[in-house]
């Protein structure tokens, strides 16, 4: 006997123990569900063991007759459910069952608000899968057995979820897992075989694989298959119900909500293959922990293939779900084979295309919904933008932004609602970047575009930077960064408006030529504005320049390329900069002229080279004030 086989008692991990305790209070309503949870696993189990079974037919040990069996047992008061398939090892135990490996695990804890209703939707999209079953069962035993290992590495877990668990390594014949519950007192609802029946047509009839139990009345007679036991995806449309649909979503997913909406398609031509694809209504904890995705899965002819197979769909869509089978493929495909294959490049394009129509879909008939999806899913959706160049204008029409029509950090506005509400004599789609809705919307970038009310789109998210870099033009509008470049509001303006603006640009020549030289390297010029009403300075960056937020997220990147110079605009209307004018003191003149450019890099967001320099010279201008 190795030091292995000795029986130990470990704790759960501290975060599984409250979740624990959580999930058994709030789930308690719907405690039924532990049977899908466990038949979902199960499945899943199948699933992998098919896979690497695809390397390594020796997994099969002889049995590739693969099924799930749920028994009962009414004098012991238990119910068993059963799988034959990839089993675990003792140290998968202790990973899988005994931890939680999701990221974001504490945050999510720290979320919770202790309103029933609301944890409830919290731990559905957490996810809680085999925990569930102590909603019914004071005592939960589980063995397994590994696909490939030899019978004496067998592993008997068992907890009262509580706070520990035990952990033995068995003799273990039957390669898989057995799940043993232990009823609570008041379930025996469970002992009763229609209940169980009804349970698993309920929630498991789309698994493929058969679940069989035995037939009824009859103590130890054959068994049967209680569920349809065939592939959901592959049968018409017209003949499966709202709820086959949704509990399909559930296990493929690994989610306890139902989805946002489905897209579910034969295709037919050169390539043939189905498709059944989801969004889901939230966006899961671990979207963005490239560690552990449940994406969509790959069939060949029903068979399954694997999981999450990356080149079935681009990475900006990742948070689609469900299954893509091919008439087509060979079975014995590899990773390897689908990095290279043609077959799948058709499959991947056409199931964007199905996504992004279903998109289009929503987003055209159900605003209500969208704005859900958008909410959850729209910052990678953008990333789209970047990497879909043959789809850009069709993201471009989805995407959604904050702008001055609204004044609210919703984005809610699209590129379409934008050009609609153009002014007579605007050609361009106009924009703000920056780190956060508040310092879009207080830019002084903003304040002519205010004052003659033409809209101005107010992008915060960190992507944004990037989308407006490959994104140049919609519909024939050119888009136009606020901060750019020399401001042509091209027919907006009218010839007094620019008579105007040239005679002041004259007369304040001298000054502008003046803060220059204060200035020295730290601009590229300055000059006089006609885009503020109420700030003093702003900065401005060359056309062609990256911008000055663009700058920032590089040099946060680590990367601190050649820092661009910007151009300092003056407004000639503001009484600092009136008074500027006639300052004799040329320590004064320099001082004030420090402050409008600092002040102005501030309200860009930009970091000051030396802010008690600026604190300094703030103080002094104050008590210049003070005084008079
Ligand atoms: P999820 O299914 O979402 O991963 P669960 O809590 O349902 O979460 O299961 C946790 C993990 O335990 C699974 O990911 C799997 O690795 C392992 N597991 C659970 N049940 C089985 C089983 N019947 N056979 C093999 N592994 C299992
Ligand atoms: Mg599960």
């Amino acid at each position: 006997m190795t030091t292995e086989m000795h029986k130990e008692t470990l704790g759960f991990q501290a975060e599984v123990r409250q979740l624990l305790d959580l999930m058994i209070h709030s789930l308690y309503s719907n405690k039924e569900i532990f049977l899908r949870e466990l038949i979902s696993n199960a499945s899943d189990a199948a699933d992998k063991l098919r896979f690497e079974a695809l390397t390594d037919d020796g997994l099969f040990e002889g049995d590739s007759d693969l099924a799930i069996r749920v028994q009962f047992d009414p004098q012991a008061r238990t119910v068993t459910v059963s799988d034959n398939g990839v089993g675990m090892s003792r140290a998968e135990v202790v990973d899988n069952i005994g931890t939680i490996a999701k990221s974001g695990t504490r945050q999510f804890l720290a979320s919770l608000t202790g309103d029933r209703a609301k944890d409830l939707r919290l731990i559905g999209q957490f996810g809680v899968g085999f925990y569930s079953t102590f909603i019914v069962a004071d005592k939960v035993t589980l063995y397994t057995r590994r696909a490939g290992l030899g019978p004496e590495h067998g592993v008997r877990w068992e907890s009262d979820g509580k706070g520990e668990y035990t952990l033995e390594t068995v003799e273990r014949p039957a390669r898989g897992t057995e799940v043993v519950l232990h009823l609570r007192e008041g379930e025996e609802e469970f002992l009763d075989p229609h209940r169980l029946r009804d349970i698993v047509h309920k929630y498991s009839d789309h698994i493929t694989l058969p679940i069989r139990m035995r037939k009824e009345g009859e103590a130890d007679g054959p068994e049967e298959v209680v569920n349809r036991a065939s592939a959901l995806w592959a049968r018409p449309r017209s003949e499966i119900t709202a709820q086959e649909y949704e509990e399909f979503y559930k296990h493929v997913a690994h989610d306890f909500e139902p989805p946002l909406a489905h897209v579910h398609s034969h295709v037919e031509g050169k390539q043939e293959y189905t498709a059944l694809l989801y969004l889901p209504q939230r966006a899961p904890f671990d979207l963005w922990d490239r560690e552990k995705r449940h994406g969509v899965k790959l069939y060949v002819r029903r068979v399954f293939i694997m999981d999450d197979a990356e080149q079935l769909l681009p990475a900006y869509l990742r948070f689609v779900r469900g299954v893509v089978d091919s008439n087509d493929l060979p079975l014995n495909i590899s990773r390897e084979i689908l990095q290279h294959s043609k077959d799948i490049d058709a499959m991947r394009a056409g199931s964007v295309k199905k996504v992004l129509d279903l998109l289009d879909d929503l987003a055209q008939k159900d605003s209500e919904k969208y704005t859900v999806f958008w909410k959850e899913f729209g910052r990678v959706l953008k990333e789209g933008i970047v990497e879909d160049y043959g789809n850009r204008d069709r993201i471009a029409r989805l995407l959604r932004f904050a702008s001055t029509h609204t004044d609210t950090d919703a984005q809610a506005v699209s590129f379409g609602d934008y050009v609609a509400r153009m002014k007579e004599g605007q050609d361009k789609i106009y924009y703000v970047t920056a780190d956060s809705f508040g310092a879009a919307k207080g830019s002084p970038h903003l304040e002519i575009f205010r004052k003659k009310g033409v809209e101005v789109l107010l992008m915060h998210d960190r992507i944004d930077e990037w989308v407006v870099t490959h994104l140049t033009e919609f519909e024939g509008k050119r888009l136009q960064s606020v901060t750019k470049g020399d401001l042509d509001l091209g027919k907006l303006e009218d010839k007094e408006d620019k008579a105007q603006q040239e005679k002041t640009a004259t007369e304040f020549k001298d000054l502008a030529d003046r803060i220059k030289s204060v200035l020295g390297e730290r601009v590229r010029d300055v000059r006089v504005t006609h885009r503020l009403t109420t700030s003093p300075a702003c900065l401005v960056t060359g056309e062609n320049d990256i911008s000055v937020n663009m700058e920032r997220l590089l040099r946060a990147a680590g990367q601190s390329g050649a820092s661009v110079r910007p151009i300092l605009e003056i407004n000639p209307a503001h009484p600092l900069v009136v008074r500027l004018r006639s300052e004799d003191d040329a320590g004064r003149f320099s001082d004030w002229s420090r402050l409008l450019f600092d002040q102005a890099l501030l309200s860009e967001g930009g970091q000051l080279d030396d802010p008690a320099g600026f604190v300094q010279r703030l103080n002094q201008l104050l008590e210049v004030l003070a005084v008079v």
